[in-house]
């Protein structure tokens, strides 16, 4: 596997988006909603640099299955999400690929009464899109390869990575077979800022 971002670019990353985030909101309540389960670890990091009050809301969504590596169909439950009437609401979570997730998952937050409605998700994969829509704020746009860690995982492994990095389409194959990757680091680098 290679080293797509470091702990320390992924931190710088979170930094940054949380100052673009209090450079439109100001000191005004923020609830996030985080989506399960690859934005815990980024909602974790995200909310202890954003100073000022924040919530925190959680909601599920799934299109992937197992060792799938292309989604299917979007299940969402929002059984867990606070009243956000009058909320300023900020959907996060880990990539937007097709955008499908975000897209399902924005049209449901609108429903619900907040004052607004924004949406960030630490990585955008280049030339994925199949939605109109663009999240607010993107930490950082990365090639069009299957990543893990950081919250993301491959058949609900490898989320507690403390960096971002790619498998190749063996070792997508390798892991499927049940076979070991954690010694095969490299540390070439493939993301960009925005
Ligand atoms: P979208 O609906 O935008 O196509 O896909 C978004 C969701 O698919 C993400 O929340 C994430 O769960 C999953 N996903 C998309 N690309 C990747 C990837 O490269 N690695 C992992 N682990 N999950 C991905
Ligand atoms: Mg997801």
């Amino acid at each position: 596997m290679q080293i797509v971002l470091s702990q320390e670019e992924l931190s710088e990353g979170i930094s940054r988006l949380a100052r673009c985030i209090r450079d439109d909101l100001g000191r005004q309540p923020v609830t996030v909603v985080g989506v399960l389960t690859g934005s815990i670890v980024l909602v974790a990091d995200l909310i202890r640099s954003l100073d000022g009050p924040v919530r925190v809301g959680m909601v599920w969504a799934s299109s992937y299955r197992g060792t799938a590596t292309s989604p299917g169909r979007l299940d969402l439950r929002l059984d867990l999400l606070p009243d956000l009437t009058g909320q300023h609401v900020l959907v996060v979570d880990d990539i937007f690929d097709t955008g499908r997730t975000l897209e399902g998952l924005l049209a449901e937050l609108h429903k619900r009464g907040a004052a607004s409605v924004r949406s960030l998700v630490l990585l955008k994969k280049t030339g994925r899109a199949e939605v109109a829509i663009e999240p607010d704020y993107v930490g950082f746009e990365i090639p069009d390869r299957f990543v893990i860690g950081y919250g993301l995982d491959f058949d609900g492994g490898w989320r507690h990575l403390p960096y971002l990095a790619a498998l190749d389409p063996d070792e997508i194959e390798a892991a499927r077979c049940g076979h070991d990757l954690s010694g095969s680091v490299d540390a070439g680098r493939t993301a960009e800022t925005p």
